[in-house]
């Protein structure tokens, strides 16, 4: 069994560095092998023992300065490992399937979030979800958010799945379909990580997707707001030339949010403006983010 799952183990890796390359194995790899493994046995049940967490970052429009929305992060605290970041865990909860009853938790989960702060006087408020492949890959994916929306009632139109590029690559035509068919549903689609990794700019006009989110990378290497030459910005231009509302993400400087204001990037989401908070401190967000213009 322990060796059958080392070989699993090591295809899917060598699936994710590219199609047909060997990985051999070695004992580094078998002892990264058993600590996936380990995580996967805790992950298990980390449903059932209450250990898995929504944090809510706020999206702010860029011009206005307003609150737009929340992209729902998910974190994981378990009772022996402690925190573990999302980084090491979505890949094992990918790998073990355990992604499709956590992505349906936390769908539902944050949906019923904004739902509720929609019922306090912010029905503008948009929620945002990532969206791994394996999910979109499944066969009834799309009534699962249909069950979700109709389950917390939230407006299609304030749900955002967010996908990443990578996983754009494999299924292409079950991919477009169900993208097509949730698009057909009113609900929004973006594109999460624009520029890092395998990008195609070619997806932008194949895709059915509404947002376009600049990845971090592209927003590190801003240093000077005036600027009007580099990537970033026609990247920006682009999308927005495309009709896609274009959101930069990972902003941490003063210097980075006017370089992106004179681009007229439509949305800012990041540090600057607030990490992820708990549900309590995302709600303090909206009250006093827009208390100005709703007194
Ligand atoms: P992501 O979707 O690109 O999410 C943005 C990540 O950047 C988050 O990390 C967020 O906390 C972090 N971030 C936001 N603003 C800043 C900033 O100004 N500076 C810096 N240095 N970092 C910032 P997080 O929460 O650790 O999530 C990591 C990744 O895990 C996410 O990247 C996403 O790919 C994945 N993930 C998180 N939650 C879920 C989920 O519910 N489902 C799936 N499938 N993946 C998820
Ligand atoms: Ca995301
Ligand atoms: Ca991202």
């Amino acid at each position: 069994g322990e060796l059958l799952k080392c070989a699993d183990i090591a295809m899917f890796q060598s699936k994710k560095t590219g199609k047909n390359r060997a990985v051999l194995y070695n004992n580094n790899m078998l002892s990264a092998i058993n600590e996936r493994m380990n995580l996967g046995e805790y992950l298990h049940d980390a449903l059932e023992r209450n250990e898995l967490d929504v944090m809510y970052q706020p999206q702010i429009n860029t011009e206005s300065r307003r609150i737009t929305g929340f992209e729902a992060l998910l974190r994981w605290n378990n009772r022996i490992l402690g925190k573990v970041t999302p980084d090491k865990f979505i890949s094992v909860a990918e790998e073990t399937h355990l992604i499709i009853p956590i992505g349906d938790w936390i769908l539902t989960k944050a949906c019923r979030f904004i739902k509720k702060m929609q019922s306090q006087g912010y029905p503008h408020l948009c929620i945002s979800v990532n969206i791994s492949m394996i999910q979109l890959l499944q066969e009834n994916f799309v009534n699962r958010v249909q069950r979700a929306l109709e389950e917390t009632e939230i407006d299609p139109a304030k749900l955002e799945l967010e996908i990443t590029e990578s996983i754009l690559m494999e299924s292409h035509t079950i991919i477009t379909t169900h993208l097509a068919r949730l698009r057909s549903l009113g609900i929004g689609i973006a594109l999460d990580d624009f520029g890092k990794g395998y990008s195609s700019l070619s997806y932008l006009e194949q895709l059915p997707i509404t947002t376009l989110k600049i990845d971090k990378i592209f927003i590190d290497g801003i240093t000077d707001a005036e600027k009007d030459t580099s990537i970033t910005g026609n990247i920006v231009k682009i999308g927005k030339k495309l009709g896609l509302s274009v959101v930069a993400e990972g902003v941490e400087s003063e210097v980075q949010l006017a370089y992106l204001a004179n681009q007229q990037c439509d949305k800012i989401q990041g540090w600057i403006f607030s990490k992820a908070l708990s549900e309590e401190d995302a709600e303090k967000f909206v009250i006093e983010n827009l208390a100005e213009i709703t007194t």
